[in-house]
């Protein structure tokens, strides 16, 4: 379908070329017409003008009688032999004279030339007649000549073959030259018949065309043969000039050059179409290859797409952040949408701030974070941390974040990718369950060390009872052994009764200092509050203590000034009296012991300073908790509940219980201070009770 205009495009040459030589050969034919008309112009006229001149010869010619115009008529036809014949037509249209004719022997009054002559008195040319001596066809020239004052005809006719005379040679074989006369008949022509029976042609459109004055080429069919005709008419005569030649003669070399442009050009056609043929399929092979590359491509292209889509799908989808940034700065090049939804701030953001990162990470977090990213990322290390970092709305949000370090050619850390994975729930649920396993740890720890106290408090309660309570038992086994022996006697009584009564006052104290406890953590007891001088509360304590004592060991160092306060008597001196007990008991027998009294700071100061054990640095708080005992102080009885009971009763007057020592085996120093007035009860909340310090 290509090849369409191209083969249109080279029939369209061809037949242009073959237009333009068409146009030449009917030019050419047509010169060849115009030619043929002035050359029959010329010498019809050359007859005309010789004829004219004879005429005027005639005139003024001396002879006027008939034989010496015939002598002279002689003469002239001498000198024109292509000429018939000559004679003179008398004014009546009889000849008059003639070289060969008898006066008045022809008639031609009414020939159209004697008629044009006599009428107009101009030289003119017959129509053709066919000639009595060669029985061709002549034409009649015809001119006034003035003869004896009247005006007579000269005529001489002419033979039309004479003519064509100059143009046959230039006609050809294949070219026929037809000349017809100003009736359209035949006077010229190849054919002598024609010209014989001067054959009409007058009916014949060319003909008429010639005769009207037009010239031209035309096809046309000639004895039934397609035929060129070239008609050109012969200007002044009248006549027409035809030149006829069968179109297959007179294009035949035309159609031979075309045969060989059109072979040409199918031939140039045929290489260009075997050129196009041969580009043709280079062409569809590299338009093949090109379309698979397409095509590769397009399926390169869609894989690409499929696979951005699928990662895309697989990055936004994931439930962590996915991100990359600049090795360098932390600055983000790249983070996932969910970006926005763990932290609530948008995308551009993460991007457009290059401290993002930093300046969103817990302030008690960022330190660490930022000094552990930076240290791994210079080593070229991958890394994964744990941060709170700071959301939108406040909130803190709980990151795992783990890094790939991707470095360049030459080690250089360049690109930092990573997903960070919002961990606030499992972290949250950690800190709950930490707090869990501490409290649950915490109670059963408590609860354990209930149970531990309750044992110890068992333990020891049970072994400070069981002491006094055999010593009890054996003394009234005794008394009761000796009286039946009948060996009582008072010492014995006395004796005796006096270890039950001590025994039994320390039963009494061990079980008051059991009651107290109870209360105390209970809350449930109250001072009664009274005006009390302590110097006298210490008399009467020391007194009750050394009653029992071998030598007075106990000095009292008088108070220079008050020493009055506002206190619950009994409870002072419960305070005192274990502050002195606990004094006889951890120094040695014979040592002394000094009470000093002073007011101080708005109160009164009671300091009991013994030569004794001492306390081993670091255990001066813990023998005031319950059950606390010094670890120098395992071989002495005692429950570790005095000096506790004792803080709290002067804590709850508004006051201080306090020791120092030097060290062990230096002593100790507890200094009492209560308010001069003392503050409301207060009801103190115990906490549980501890384990023991020591036993
Ligand atoms: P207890 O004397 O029954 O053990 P306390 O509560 O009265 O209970 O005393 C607690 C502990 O304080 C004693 O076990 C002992 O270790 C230490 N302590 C008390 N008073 C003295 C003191 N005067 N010298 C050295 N240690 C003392």
């Amino acid at each position: 379908m290509a090849l369409v205009p191209l083969v249109a495009f080279a029939a369209l040459g061809v037949w242009y070329d073959l237009e333009q030589r068409q146009g030449r050969v009917d030019r050419n034919q047509m010169a060849l017409a115009r030619a043929g008309s002035l050359t029959t112009q010329a010498i019809v006229e050359g007859h005309m003008r010789t004829l004219e001149s004879l005429a005027a010869d005639l005139r003024d010619g001396t002879a006027t009688d008939i034989e010496g115009l015939r002598t002279r008529l002689a003469r002239y036809l001498a000198a024109n032999p292509e000429w018939e014949g000559i004679s003179i037509i008398g004014p009546d249209g009889w000849n008059t004279a003639s070289p060969s004719t008898p006066p008045r022997a022809v008639f031609v009054g009414d020939r159209d030339y004697a008629r044009t002559v006599l009428d107009e008195g101009r030289t003119t040319i017959g129509s053709a007649i066919i000639g009595r001596v060669t029985g061709l066809p002549v034409v009649v020239i015809a001119t006034p000549v003035e003869l004896s004052g009247t005006r007579h005809v000269l005529v001489a006719p002419v033979p039309t073959e004479r003519l064509t005379q100059g143009i046959k040679e230039r006609l050809g074989d294949a070219r026929t030259l037809v000349i017809v006369d100003q009736a359209g008949r035949t006077i010229v022509h190849p054919d002598r018949r024609r010209i014989e029976t001067l054959q009409d042609l007058s009916s014949q459109g060319v003909v008429q065309a010639a005769l009207a004055g037009d010239s031209g080429t035309v096809t046309a069919k000639v004895d039934g043969v397609d035929t060129l005709v070239s008609y050109v008419p012969v200007e002044r005569l009248g006549w027409g000039v035809l030149i006829q030649e069968p179109v297959r003669a007179a294009y035949a070399p035309l159609y031979r050059s075309t045969l060989l442009s059109t072979g040409l050009v199918g031939a140039s056609l045929a290489a260009a179409l075997l050129i196009a043929w041969i580009l043709a399929g280079r062409l569809a092979t590299i338009y093949s290859r090109l379309e698979q590359s397409r095509l590769d491509a397009d399926a390169a292209r869609g894989d690409a797409e499929v696979a951005t889509e699928r990662y895309a799908d697989l990055v936004e989808g994931l439930d962590a952040i996915v991100w990359e940034a600049e090795a360098a700065t932390f600055r983000f090049t790249f983070v996932s949408r969910r970006a926005e939804q763990v932290l609530g701030y948008p995308v551009d953001r993460w991007l457009s701030d290059p401290n993002f990162w930093a300046d969103h990470i817990h302030p008690e977090d960022r330190q660490r974070a930022l000094e552990f990213c930076r240290a791994c990322t210079q080593q070229g290390e991958d890394h994964a941390l744990e941060y709170r970092a700071i959301a939108a709305d406040g909130r803190e949000v709980w990151l795992a974040d783990i890094v790939r370090v991707i470095s360049d050619s030459e080690g250089t850390p360049t690109v930092l990718r990573g997903l960070m994975i919002d961990i606030t729930e499992r972290v949250r649920a950690e800190q709950e369950r930490a707090t869990l396993l501490i409290a649950e740890q915490d109670a059963r720890g408590r609860a354990e060390a209930a149970v531990r106290a309750r044992d110890e408090f068992l333990s020891i309660a049970s072994h400070e009872l069981r002491n006094p309570v055999a010593a009890v038992k054996g003394a009234a086994q005794l008394l009761r052994r000796l009286w039946e022996r009948g060996q009582l006697t008072d010492d014995r009584i006395d004796h005796y009764s006096a270890t039950m009564v001590e025994m039994g006052d320390r039963i009494g104290r061990l079980l008051q200092d059991l009651l107290d406890v109870g209360r105390l953590e209970r809350g449930q007891f109250e001072l009664r509050i009274d005006d009390v001088d302590l110097a006298d509360a210490v008399r009467h304590v020391v007194d009750d203590v050394s009653t029992n004592l071998a030598a007075p060991r106990i000095h009292v160092g008088a108070a220079e000034r008050s020493t009055r306060v506002m206190a619950d008597r009994d409870r002072v001196q419960q305070v005192l009296q274990n502050l002195l007990d606990n004094a006889l008991k951890y120094s040695p027998p014979d040592s002394s012991i000094d009470v000093t009294l002073h007011r101080e700071a708005g109160g009164v100061a009671v300091r009991v300073r013994d030569r004794g054990i001492g306390l081993p640095p670091g255990s001066e708080e813990d023998i005031f908790k319950p059950f606390g005992r010094g670890p120098n102080a395992a071989a002495l009885p005692g429950m570790g509940l005095g000096l506790y009971i004792s803080r709290r009763l002067a804590e709850a007057h508004g006051g201080r219980l306090e020791v120092s020592s030097d060290g062990l085996g230096r002593g100790s120093v507890f200094t009492l201070w209560l308010p001069a007035i003392p503050v409301s009860v207060q009801q103190v909340p115990l906490e549980e009770i501890p384990a023991p310090a020591a036993v």
